[in-house]
């Protein structure tokens, strides 16, 4: 596979987690990486440390629930590099509900955070990707809704399924552009996040994998560079499954 060289790549959630394990990749890989996340500091840090590889890394602040501060974010990488050759739309949030118990802002939430921040995050790099007429786009969903359920993980599940709808109408739409939109999910990563779930629930979730183990960030962050290699050109709308062999077993 070629190298990432001389290409520009944004990972939103990419401070932390599956997010940084994404730009350490990519960084390491050649490409240039803006690190957006929440949590700014976050971001300067983990960008000082995919810089360490060589390449240059930014660190920006974006909320990616508000579409200005996303647009913010592509001007910073077109200002710097010119072109937005990468986009991992990452960041999501996992808080777990009773499904009985959760209110209408939690739910609106967890959406905005996951499914409407991933449309913005496209919006505001699509045009870029439509005037170099190449682009790739990588979407994190989860095993959770697309393929498989958990307890008190309802909202979030629908979040996630409703990724894999957006991706597939979306990979349409841009298809004769040169741009692919396709989406990881990763089963059980071991991430900041996933340290804040109850240990009962990692409990069950570590029975419950084959391999015996949680996934790393970077397990997760090498199927995203192979779907935003050149040599991906003929993969879109698809989803890669990280899991260890989570959703196997009959
Ligand atoms: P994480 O460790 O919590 O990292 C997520 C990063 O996103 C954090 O830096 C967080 O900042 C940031 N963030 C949160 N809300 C944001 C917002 N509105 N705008 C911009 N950045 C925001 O989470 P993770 O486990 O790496 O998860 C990353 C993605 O993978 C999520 O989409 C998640 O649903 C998905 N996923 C994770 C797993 C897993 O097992 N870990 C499994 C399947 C799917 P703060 O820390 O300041 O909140």
């Amino acid at each position: 596979m070629k190298t990432l060289e001389g290409q520009t790549a944004i990972v939103t959630g990419g401070a932390h987690g599956i997010g940084f394990g994404i730009a350490k990749v990519l960084g390491a890989e050649g490409a240039n990486v803006l690190i957006a996340d929440i949590d700014r500091e976050g971001a300067d840090r983990a960008a000082a440390e995919v810089a360490k590889s060589g390449r240059e890394a930014i660190g920006v602040a974006a909320d990616v629930t508000d579409k200005s501060s996303l647009e913010q974010m592509a001007a910073v990488a077109l200002a710097r590099w010119n072109r937005i050759d990468a986009l991992a739309a990452n960041a999501g949030i996992y808080p777990n509900y009773p499904l009985g118990e959760i209110t209408a802002e939690q739910f609106d939430h967890v959406t905005s955070v996951n499914v409407r921040g991933a449309l913005f995050s496209m919006q505001v790099c699509l045009p870029a990707m439509i005037e170099q007429h190449y682009g790739r786009i990588v979407l994190t969903s989860s095993i959770t809704g697309s393929l498989v359920g958990a307890p008190q993980y309802g909202h979030y599940g629908a979040t996630k399924a409703a990724l894999i709808g957006l991706m597939k109408s979306a990979a349409l739409e841009v298809i004769l552009e040169g741009i692919t939109i396709n989406a990881v999910c990763p089963g059980n990563i071991r991430t900041e996040g996933f340290e804040t779930t109850s240990p009962q629930h990692r409990a069950r979730m570590l029975a419950s994998i084959p391999l015996g183990e949680f996934g790393e960030p970077e397990d997760v962050a090498w199927a995203v560079r192979y779907l935003v290699s050149p040599e991906a050109r003929y993969v879109t709308g698809q989803t890669l499954v990280i899991d260890g062999g989570q959703v196997l077993p009959e």
